[in-house]
């Protein structure tokens, strides 16, 4: 328990070395988007599961269905754990490293004004806890260099992916990464 743990909206960082390494992007399309995404927003009642909100049928692209991973360092595998159905507000704090490169300045002031309607938090709390963050990411660069040096004397040469989370299709998705030769298992 620490001061920001009663957050609904947080940042999250990807560590860099499975940037670009997603199950979604070794999917076809039409899995992707007609069977799970479909799913996924009938199972959440087609708003967000952090600030809630609803957007009318025609703007049901503004909900996007983000992947929760966690990671596996000392094996290269991304773990995904499950799969959430957020406003595209609030993914940008799951990914806002690219968030920060992509948004220009005015887009990255209204998300910021996001974050602290949601968290209901001051100005003075968001930075305090971007601060704390930047630690954090810190200690992610060191994961990294251990990584990549683990790998060179292990020979890990490419990212896998484990589905641990009951996802929607889950057995399309594993039989697809396996086609791949991505699929990892833990035993
Ligand atoms: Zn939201
Ligand atoms: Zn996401």
């Amino acid at each position: 328990m620490n001061e920001f743990s009663h957050f609904k909206l947080k940042i999250d960082a990807k560590p860099t070395m499975f940037h670009g390494k997603t199950v979604r992007s070794n999917l076809t399309q039409s899995l992707w988007l007609k069977k799970i995404r479909t799913q996924i927003l009938i199972e959440n009642n087609y708003s967000c599961v952090i600030c809630k909100h609803h957007p009318n049928e025609e703007n049901y692209k503004e909900l996007h269905v983000h992947e929760i991973e966690e990671y596996d360092f000392d094996n290269g595998v991304v773990k995904l754990i499950g799969l959430d159905l957020i406003c595209a507000n609030c993914h940008a704090f799951q990914h806002f490293k690219r968030s920060q490169l992509v948004l220009s300045a005015e887009q990255l002031d209204r998300l910021i004004i996001h974050f602290i309607k949601v968290n209901d938090c001051s100005i003075e709390e968001y930075k305090r806890y971007r601060k704390k963050l930047q630690r954090s990411i810190f200690e992610q660069n060191i994961d990294r260099i251990m990584f990549q040096q683990k790998s060179s004397r292990t020979k890990i040469d490419h990212i896998r992916f484990a589905i641990l989370g009951d996802i929607p299709f889950k057995d399309l998705v594993i039989e697809r990464l396996k086609q791949k030769d991505v699929y990892y298992e833990y035993s």
